[in-house]
């Protein structure tokens, strides 16, 4: 058990390597909502940018803008970048997209909100640009089994790679004879972002499975499929032991709760990935 914990610690909080290449300025199309409190970034990225799917990059806060926020809200922030994952397959290159949500400021707790997302909330506009640097992150590692599940396991906009990497994965064909779940966590219905999107994904592909559940839903979301933490929901799914390739994206907490489920139904730990849940600046 000590052992267990020591290496789902180590695994989640290893910081990932930064890439030392300079920024692609990448000219802004779109920034359109998806939920109330999340929107979606679509950029065009500079004609050389490559990147794999369900790889992330640090998206940069322009520096006028941080000496603004630092004396707005008394803060002594320096060079502000934050990592966001492409939510689109680079088939669509040069077009790429993210899902950002606006972080509020914790419950009770008179601090600002976060700068990155208030920034591109707020501040970008089509015909601007924004830094974006070298992809990062091998979420994009899926396994080289033929037909071992590939079981993707998101919370919120955790489901931003997966998005990148379904996309991927269904205009090149690859996957076609393993099945792929995605388990999406949200807490009320209106926070599934794209639910419409995997649902006719579902309908188009037989070997995807979709399933979302709702943590907490609302009363007039009339919802009757499965409620509770993904990672609880995802339990109960599978029964006995699971041999298959587990990706997760979402809160640290809810990546450690599913690792902790998929390692007890037997899942090795070389099957599983996430990013890191902390990204150096
Ligand atoms: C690999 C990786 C991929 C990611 N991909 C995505 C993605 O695709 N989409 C996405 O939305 N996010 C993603 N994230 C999270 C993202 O990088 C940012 O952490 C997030 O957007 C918040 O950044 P921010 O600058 O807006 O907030 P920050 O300024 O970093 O603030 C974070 C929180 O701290 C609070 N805060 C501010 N000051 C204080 C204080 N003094 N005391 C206590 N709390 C304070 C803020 O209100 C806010 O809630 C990813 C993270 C990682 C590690």
């Amino acid at each position: 058990m000590i052992r267990l914990s020591l290496v789902v610690a180590s695994l989640l909080s290893a910081p990932a390597a930064l890439a030392q290449e300079a920024p692609a300025a990448a000219q802004v199309v779109a920034v359109e909502p998806l939920t109330p409190n999340v929107k979606r970034l679509r950029v065009r990225m500079p004609k050389n940018y490559r990147f794999e799917a369900g790889q992330f990059a640090l998206l940069s806060v322009p520096s006028a803008f941080v000496e603004a926020w630092n004396a707005k809200y008394k803060t002594e922030l320096g060079a502000v970048r934050r990592p966001y994952s492409f939510a689109s397959s680079p088939k669509r290159l040069p077009v790429a997209e993210f899902i950002i949500q606006l972080a509020a400021p914790p419950p009770g707790r008179d601090v600002p909100p976060g700068i990155a997302s208030t920034y591109i909330h707020g501040e970008l506009k089509p015909g601007g640009t924004i830094e974006i640097g070298q992809p990062l992150g091998s979420l994009n590692k899926a396994g080289d089994s033929a037909t071992r599940p590939l079981i993707l396991v998101a919370g919120g906009t955790g489901v931003a790679p997966f998005v990148g990497l379904l996309d991927h994965w269904f205009r090149t064909k690859q996957h076609k004879g393993r099945k792929i779940y995605l388990f999406f966590g949200a807490r009320q219905r209106r926070d599934l972002m794209l639910d419409a999107q995997f649902r006719r994904w579902a309908a188009k592909h037989s070997n995807f499975t979709y399933v979302p559940a709702l943590s907490d839903p609302a009363p007039d979301d009339n919802w009757t499929g499965p409620t509770g933490f993904v990672n609880v929901v995802l339990d109960k799914h599978f029964t006995g032991t699971l041999d298959a390739d587990v990706l997760i994206a979402g809160s640290p907490r809810m990546m450690q709760e599913t690792v902790k489920v998929v390692k007890a139904k037997g899942v090795p730990e070389g099957q599983i990935r996430h990013d890191p849940i902390k990204v150096a600046p």
